[in-house]
């Protein structure tokens, strides 16, 4: 049975390959965002981060662990919306690289693109930074605006995690747990550094697989099962999450709350955050085509 269900998921995960090479938002009729945006920069993450010794990863046991804010719901709170749209990426690579053309920034244009942001004085903010200002009511700066990179390419830690630290900007990266080992991808050390690095890590499940199609059981592995493993990678707990294509229906947002998730993304276009859909919440879709003037002028800026 365990056997049948391994070979029926991993059909369905060749499927999502071939369907990965589309990208997330393939096959999604609202993954495209146009307008109506607010702002957003660069800026800190929120503090309460603390960083404790320890490890237990062999040659890295030396390397810190860090520890991160529990981002839990409170019960009975009141409902809060916020502007702060999440742009989301996927390679940041050469038109050459493996991958549907219309996901691939170039790399020239990727960093133009940070310089633009940044002169527009936006600034982006970490997912505790949101949880906090949707939850506790706490300030954002002045044009928020949080980074997503989907997929977890090399390109996050070769590329994008050196033209943030230069723009002294944060991202999101979401991670497929079940690639670290596969070429082209983010091994678990590599997915460490982006965390070390300050950056917020979520996940995105074992297979980036359409979450509709699967079992009760294959979901939870999807969802639970890979944040269990990505937080074994990172060492302490995962909150956010992206769904494959953009995938969900009722089932799959259940699943992904069971597992404890409190952050989810769709690819839904949209800019506002609203704590009464934390696990939908909607995205803005960066392409290949975008200039770094009209991302500026996406987000509602001049
Ligand atoms: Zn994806």
């Amino acid at each position: 049975m365990a056997r049948l269900q391994s070979a029926r998921l991993a059909g369905i995960a060749v499927l999502a390959g071939v369907l990965m090479l589309a990208g997330c938002g393939s096959g999604n009729p609202v993954s495209r965002a146009t307008a109506g945006l607010s702002g957003a920069k660069e800026r800190g993450r929120s503090g309460s981060r603390i960083v404790r010794g320890g490890g237990r990863r062999g040659a890295e046991s030396a390397v810190a662990t860090r520890t991160v804010p529990a981002l839990i719901v409170p019960r009975g709170g009141p409902s809060k919306s916020v502007q702060v749209p999440v742009l989301t990426y996927h390679r940041v690579a050469p038109l050459s690289a493996v991958g549907i053309t219309d996901l691939k920034v170039e790399p020239v244009n990727f960093a133009a693109e940070l310089g633009a942001l940044q002169a527009g004085g936006y600034h982006t903010v970490s997912q505790a930074q949101l949880f906090d200002a949707l939850y506790k009511g706490a300030k954002l700066p002045a044009k928020p605006v949080i980074i997503s990179v989907d997929d977890g390419y090399v390109d996050d830690i070769r590329t994008i995690l050196p033209d943030l630290k230069r723009f002294h900007m944060l991202a999101t990266f979401f991670v497929i747990t079940g690639r670290m080992t596969a070429p082209g991808f983010l091994s678990a050390r590599q997915i460490r550094q982006l965390d070390r690095a300050g950056m917020d890590v979520g996940d995105h499940t074992a297979h980036h697989v359409d979450l509709r199609l699967l079992t009760a059981t294959e979901l939870r592995s999807e969802t639970a099962g890979s944040k269990r493993v990505l937080e074994g990678v990172l060492g302490h707990p995962v909150y956010s999450f992206a769904y494959p294509f953009g995938a969900y229906n009722d089932n799959v947002v259940a699943a992904v709350r069971a597992a404890g998730f409190t952050m989810a993304y769709s690819t839904a276009a949209g800019t506002t955050e609203s704590t009464r859909a934390p696990l939908t919440m909607p995205r803005v879709h960066v392409g290949r085509a975008q200039t770094p003037s009209g991302i500026v002028s996406l987000l509602g800026g001049a």
